[in-house]
């Protein structure tokens, strides 16, 4: 595993070089579903601090278990589609949760952080590539969303997240991660009226979360701050 965290960094810090950008300002998930405590340990002492699960249960037993060693040190990410019925589960326990997609979704979030005492950050999924099976809000639907979503107070939306299609040629996605940039900097630098704007900080609207192990170097040299790292950290994935 050490290698290949040595690989995937290495590989950031190209993409970085060629781009202009600070490595620094790039988080690296590892991207850990399916993989045992033992694998997130390992990695954890590795230097890699973020992880990244995307079924509720699995995301709380594992937090559970190296919350009791580890603390707050491990930051958790929830990426996958995520039910309504499930989100008090780990509304105070994740750092961020990638893949908010509804208005419906976003009020229960706000409802039970509410209840924790907690303000939640979230980034909103986009299906940018309008892939049918894909989860994410349309183009097309994503201003109406956030318009909403940024006045919830216990929300935070701190960003965009997409996942790309499934390709073996890492440039063919180069132009849905320039695409979500696009509609990124368009919110960010809006003039929303002030009584939207009241819960809004373009300055904390500052995550791109897009990229995984086949095109995480394409997502970097488009602006990602998040790449979602799996398979290229842990090794092939063996579903039950
Ligand atoms: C599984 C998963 C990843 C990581 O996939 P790899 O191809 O193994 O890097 C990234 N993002 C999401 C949303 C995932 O579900």
């Amino acid at each position: 595993m050490e290698n290949r965290i040595r690989e995937v960094k290495a590989r950031i810090e190209a993409a970085c070089e060629r781009t202009g950008r600070n490595p620094e300002d790039i988080t690296l998930i590892a991207v850990s579903k399916t993989k045992p405590i033992s694998m997130i340990e390992e990695a954890y002492n590795l230097g890699i601090d973020n992880f990244g699960e995307n079924k509720v249960q699995e995301l709380t037993k594992k937090y559970d278990e190296l919350y009791e060693r580890y603390g707050n040190a491990i930051k958790w990410h929830q990426i996958g589609h995520l039910q309504r019925n499930k989100v008090k589960y780990i509304v105070d326990k994740v750092a961020l949760i990638h893949s908010v997609d509804s208005l419906r979704l976003g009020h229960m979030i706000n409802q039970e952080a509410k209840k924790k005492n907690v303000i939640c950050d979230i980034l909103i999924q986009v299906n940018v590539s309008g892939e049918e099976t894909k989860n994410g809000v349309e183009v097309e639907e994503l201003t109406p969303l956030f318009m909403e979503l940024v006045q919830l107070p216990h929300i935070r939306v701190r960003g965009l997240m997409t996942i790309a299609p499934y390709v073996l040629d890492n440039e063919k996605n180069r132009k849905y991660f320039s695409k979500l940039r696009q509609l990124f900097i368009d919110i960010k630098t809006k003039n929303i009226d002030n009584v939207v704007r009241y819960n809004f900080d373009p300055n904390s609207f500052d995550i791109l979360s897009m990229g995984m192990t086949l095109d995480y170097e394409v997502a970097v040299e488009e602006g990602a701050t998040m790449v979602r790292v799996g398979t290229g950290i842990f090794g092939e994935r063996d579903y039950r």
